[in-house]
């Protein structure tokens, strides 16, 4: 739920951010949320992220880190609060200086300039909702007051969800909002005002629709969508959205997640439906667990939200042909992540918003009882269990389903999965499966021809950098030896790099990296490394030998690419070029020669 705007408009120094993590003990925090019980040098506990039995989360004090080896997720004390409240960096930050006291308000200088233009978009959105409801609640809202009763949206809902009217006027808002001190460039950032084609002027965005707020977890107004009224208007669309800017991430949103967040916690499970009316209706019904993406399927970013609180996912969607393709889409991304989502069938012809106009709570629960589950779902999509297939058809529908059981995250949703398609086919489990791993091989094949080697080295600097993250006193070492160049990933070189600007900064530990690093899913692996039992025997000799073998594939490279020009010059004759790469290759085969010997001895010896 991290907005890349927001993360880039962060105006807290890099020193308080190492300052307030230092001042807060990472078991006082996470034992508020979760029981820990010490247990060796650390601290164990059932996991907030994902449902257990048996512990599997557990917190370093000495590192600053947690990590969970049951679902993965790990980093440290901000990344905890980030994912389980569903707040960004800045938010994190702020939440736990408050607790040891420090102020994160003093900033100067551009970063405040940022602060504030975020600060006034808040406003501006939040002034805009309630003149939008006065709107609904005034004369000129009657009849969108009407649509909402004929649509049996209650008073309550609208309270809760701040539905609002936006009149059928060309400035209303824009006036309003200047009255408030706001600037014309400042209503049109945040998505209320569109410059007219002249560019001369703006007029509002949003006239004579239902206005439904979008607010981010924490209850911040970010956006509206607006339903239009007279849908006599051909030329309009039905829905309009705020359009993206700073606060408002359309994929990284989900519309009512602030008011169904409670509620997810406490049933353990989750509604997904299409539409904000959708969710409405839900709610009104008792499930207040409900809540939709802002498009039609799920975003990565939406689903790492909602896993923060459930893995029990139930799909609601439209019985139409969007809607299945949504089903589709949105339950293969829940595969990618482990989770097999629940799809619940409305009768044809009802979406959630209508089907409480004719049925009742209890009948959607009788409708729970009829689910299937999203492997089902993929399967009768595709495979009709009645019809005889003959090979060729057989061989291309398991083509277009290797593509689903290739995303799948867990071996036992693959092992499932294998045995619906074959029982659909009546064919035989094993051969699907390996059919199934054929395809996939042959496209890692065609894709990847060097993954390989590519593994194997960036293997050998994690390898590197982890020993480095658990012995700092090490880098010392390497420092003197290596340098940004002889890293080929792109996250251990910018791992490396957040280590060599961290080196000075006293007391500097695991938890200081986890605030360079950006990518949850490197986040998540490098917190389980970190807390594997490994056998750290003689760490110092175990370095020497990586940064070795390091400088070992650096000139190796360097051999490869001399021996590339050697070949250009010798076709084209140039003697002295010739030359120069001959003395040039036999300087790094001494060199490499030398380390390899160096290695050699060294084994000998053990
Ligand atoms: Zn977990």
């Amino acid at each position: 739920m991290v907005q890349s705007g927001r993360v880039k408009a962060l105006y807290i120094p890099e020193d308080k951010i190492h300052e307030i993590k230092n001042r807060v003990n990472i078991v006082d925090v996470i034992g508020e949320f979760v029981q820990l019980k010490p247990s060796g040098k650390n601290y164990k506990g059932l996991c907030p992220f994902h449902s257990e039995k048996t512990p599997s989360f557990i917190v370093s004090p000495a590192r600053g880190i947690f990590h969970c080896f049951g679902c993965g997720v790990g980093g440290n004390v901000f990344n905890f609060l980030m994912k389980l409240k569903g707040i960004g960096f800045p938010e994190a930050v702020k939440l736990l200086a408050d607790r040891v006291g420090i102020s994160v308000h003093t900033e100067t200088g551009m970063s405040e300039k940022r602060r504030h233009e975020a600060d006034a978009l808040y406003k501006i959105l939040q002034e805009t909702a309630v003149l939008y409801q006065k709107n609904l609640l005034s004369s000129t809202g009657a009849y969108a007051r009407k649509y909402l009763k004929e649509r049996s949206v209650t008073a309550q809902m609208v309270q809760d969800f701040h539905i609002g009217y936006a009149s059928d006027s060309w400035d209303s808002v824009l006036v309003a909002m200047q009255g408030h001190g706001f600037t014309s460039e400042q209503i049109e950032e945040a998505g209320l005002v569109v410059r007219n084609k002249r560019g001369t002027g703006f007029y509002d965005r949003f006239r004579n629709r239902i206005m439904f707020p979008i607010q981010d977890s924490i209850g911040r107004f970010i956006g509206f969508g607006g339903r239009i009224l007279n849908t006599e208007r051909q030329d309009v669309p039905k829905y309009i959205n705020t359009n993206e800017n700073r606060l408002f991430h359309k994929g990284a949103h989900l519309y009512g997640f602030f008011q169904a967040e409670n509620s997810i916690r406490k049933e353990g499970c989750v509604f997904i439906t299409e539409g904000y009316i959708d969710v409405i209706r839900m709610h009104e019904q008792g499930f207040t667990n409900t809540l939709a993406p802002l498009g039609t399927a799920l975003t990565d970013q939406q689903i790492s939200l909602i896993l923060r609180f459930t893995s029990t996912v139930y799909l609601v969607f439209d019985p139409d042909l969007a809607g299945m393709n949504a089903v589709l889409k949105s339950s293969s991304l829940l595969h990618s992540r482990g989770i097999d989502p629940i799809i619940i069938h409305l009768p044809s012809g009802f979406d959630p918003g209508d089907f409480f106009d004719t049925y009742s709570a209890a009948d959607f629960k009788l409708l729970l009882e009829d689910r299937i589950s999203g492997l089902d779902y993929i399967v009768n999509s595709f495979i009709d269990s009645k019809k005889r297939y003959t090979a060729n058809e057989k061989i291309v529908i398991l083509q277009t389903l290797s593509e689903y059981y290739t995303r799948m995250a867990d071996e036992i949703l693959k092992e499932d999965f294998s045995h619906k398609v074959a029982a659909a086919l009546k064919t035989d489990a094993d051969l699907i499966k390996r059919k199934f791993s054929q395809f996939t091989r042959k496209k890692v094949i065609d894709t990847q021809p060097s993954t390989h080697q590519r593994i194997s080295t960036i293997d050998t600097e994690l390898h590197l950098l982890l020993l480095i993250i658990n012995n700092p006193e090490l880098f010392q070492i390497a420092g003197t030896r290596l340098d940004e160049s002889y890293f080929n990933g792109k996250w251990t070189k910018k791992l490396w790099n957040a280590i060599n600007g961290m080196c000075d900064v006293k007391g500097w530990n695991a938890a200081s990296v986890f605030t360079v690093i950006q990518n949850d899913t490197f986040k998540d692996y490098l917190s389980g490394r970190l807390l594997e039992e490994s056998l750290n025997y003689n760490p110092k000799e175990q370095l020497i030998d990586y940064v070795a073998k390091l400088k070992e594939i650096k000139l190796k490279k360097h051999l490869a690419d001399i021996n590339q020009r050697l070949k250009t010059a010798e076709l084209e004759n140039d003697e002295k070029c010739i030359t120069g790469l001959i003395a040039e290759k036999n300087t790094f085969r001494n060199e490499l020669d030398k380390l390899r010997s160096l290695r050699l001895n060294k084994d000998r010896l053990q």
